[in-house]
């Protein structure tokens, strides 16, 4: 099948609907869900960019294997300009919610596109898996097929030495092997988008390395999400049913997030791809470089993101009249040094790919990591706070588009409006600060931007541990022996 229309996405959801639970209630339909449905709907959008003549070339390659046009970032790259091409396919779905949505179906497929282009890797494990890779790649780029993952175990403890206590377990484990797969039990946070997928990867993470007893939750697999004894227990939703006036972001771009829950899940062999090897799952991110890909889309998003705030923080200055007050000019000044220094990060990630050793090309991890951390504690925070600052008490002079339509509406106009602009449209665009910066959609954007990507501890020891240090040490070295 040619890369998919909304509508066949929304076909897919539901006709194969996963167990999906949310306050209280066990959800017949996520495309009809009042909590879900602009979600999907917003996701349906980003299908059919690939079918728009406008952007379709830019959306799509030919497949490998059936030669119809299939979604670009399926691709397993092996040049720069790949890269290049992918990063403008990425952009034109991240503009689609103005990088609020940040697990389009990009970010997966293009890190199991450098799975099965690394496919070799797997064989060591078991010779078998390096195909259930090659299989599995074909078949969610052939049905464009739409992929979340979970990567983290809940946890009862966070004292490491109690991880492995197998019969107090709640981390997902394998409870046995049988003629069809592996059983597992147990639980995963968490599944952004996970409710409105029709697939879900699990494999291990860089950021929570298992210890060496832990082989019974060393696997990486892909399930359809309807699989039976699978159930995603979603957050409340974001999407409070309003306008998109009242809450331009919440009301379109509600992701969710989920915890898994395993209820002896049966993985059938042709799934596994890793399996009862710590070594090799610990190994396997360092080797494959499944967050070059995924740190690709990332980054990119990150732009998309900041060059929105851009835009709105400067129109918000404008619609006030604040435009030369020195302070706001240094804040959104500094929104703009946080714009170049991101698209700096992609272009050299671009610029200084390497292949692997199985010719998949790499994007530079240097910049992304540094792009990554950078967004999470710093950028993203600070500029939610300069909406904040910026916006001041005009982020509570928010009339509701219905009272627009009342009595008062004249007295609204009259007060409301600036040298500038209208009351309605700043009201409209004060409702958009807001739900970046105040609501609890904004909130969660904070929260996603600050942890998605691991704990800022351990991505620090991570950092610390693996960047190479030697070359700036003897530097320092050799000038303290320096004579003269
Ligand atoms: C909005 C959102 C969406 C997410 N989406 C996904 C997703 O789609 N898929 C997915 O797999 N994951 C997802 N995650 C989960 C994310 O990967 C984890 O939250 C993250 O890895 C941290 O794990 P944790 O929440 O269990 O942290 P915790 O272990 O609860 O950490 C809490 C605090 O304790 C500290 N801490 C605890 N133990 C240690 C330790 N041993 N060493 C150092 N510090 C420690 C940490 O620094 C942290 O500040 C998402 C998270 C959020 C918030």
């Amino acid at each position: 099948m040619p890369a998919r229309t909304g509508q066949q996405y929304m076909k897919g959801l539901s006709e194969h609907p996963a167990e999906v639970w949310i306050r209280g209630e066990r959800v017949d339909d996520v495309t009809t869900h009042s909590a879900l449905a602009n979600g999907v709907r917003s996701m349906a959008a980003l299908y059919d960019l690939q079918h728009n003549p406008a952007t379709k070339e830019a959306m799509t390659f030919e497949s490998p294997s059936s030669g119809e046009p299939v979604g670009l970032s399926f691709i397993i790259p092996t040049t720069v300009e790949d890269l290049e091409r992918r990063r403008v396919m990425m952009t034109h779905w991240a503009w689609e919610s103005c990088g609020m949505m940040a697990r389009t179906p990009d970010f997966l497929n293009s890190a199991v596109s450098g799975w099965a282009g690394s496919s070799e890797y797997f064989t060591a494990n078991r010779p078998e898996f390096q195909d259930n890779v090659l299989r599995y790649h074909e078949h969610i780029r052939e049905n464009d097929l739409t992929l979340t993952h979970t990567l983290v175990n809940l946890q009862r403890s966070r004292n490491p030495s109690v991880f492995d206590k197998i019969e107090d377990q709640i981390a997902l484990t394998v409870m046995k092997e049988t003629d069809a797969g592996i059983v597992v039990r147990g639980s995963r946070i968490l599944a952004t988008l996970g409710p409105i997928s029709d697939e879900i990867a699990v494999y291990p993470t860089r950021t929570h390395l298992l210890g060496e007893d832990a082989k019974r939750q060393a696997f990486s697999f892909a399930l359809p999400c309807a699989t039976p004894g699978m159930r995603f227990m979603c957050r409340e939703s974001l999407d409070l049913g309003r306008s998109n006036f009242d809450h331009p972001l919440g009301s379109r771009f509600e992701e969710m997030d989920a915890l898994v829950l395993f209820d002896d899940v049966l993985v059938p062999w042709e799934r596994v791809f890793l399996l009862g090897d710590v070594e090799m799952c610990n190994n396997y991110s360092a080797a494959t470089q499944p967050t070059a890909h995924t740190g690709h889309q990332v980054v990119n998003r990150t732009v998309v993101k900041t060059e929105f705030l851009l835009g709105l923080t400067s129109l918000m200055a404008e619609t006030l009249g604040s435009t030369k007050v020195p302070h706001v000019q240094e804040r959104i000044g500094e929104i703009v040094v946080y714009l170049e220094t991101l698209k700096a990060c992609v272009r050299a990630a671009e610029a200084d790919a390497k292949p692997n050793q199985w010719g998949v090309m790499c994007p530079d991890q240097g910049p992304l990591t540094a792009a990554r951390n950078l967004f999470s504690r710093t950028m993203y925070p600070r500029m939610a706070e300069i909406v904040q600052l910026l916006g001041s008490s005009s982020l509570m002079a928010l009339p509701a588009e219905a009272d627009f339509d009342t009595p008062i509406a004249a007295e609204l106009e009259k007060y409301l409006g600036t040298e500038t602009t209208g009351a309605r449209d700043r009201v409209r665009l004060f409702h958009l600060a807001w739900d970046v910066a105040c609501s609890a959609f904004g909130g969660r954007q904070i929260l996603y931007e600050r942890i998605f990507g691991g704990d800022p501890v351990r991505n620090a020891m991570l950092l610390y541990e693996g960047y190479d240090k030697r070359n700036a040490m003897d530097r320092v070295q050799r000038f303290l022996e320096r004579e003269g």
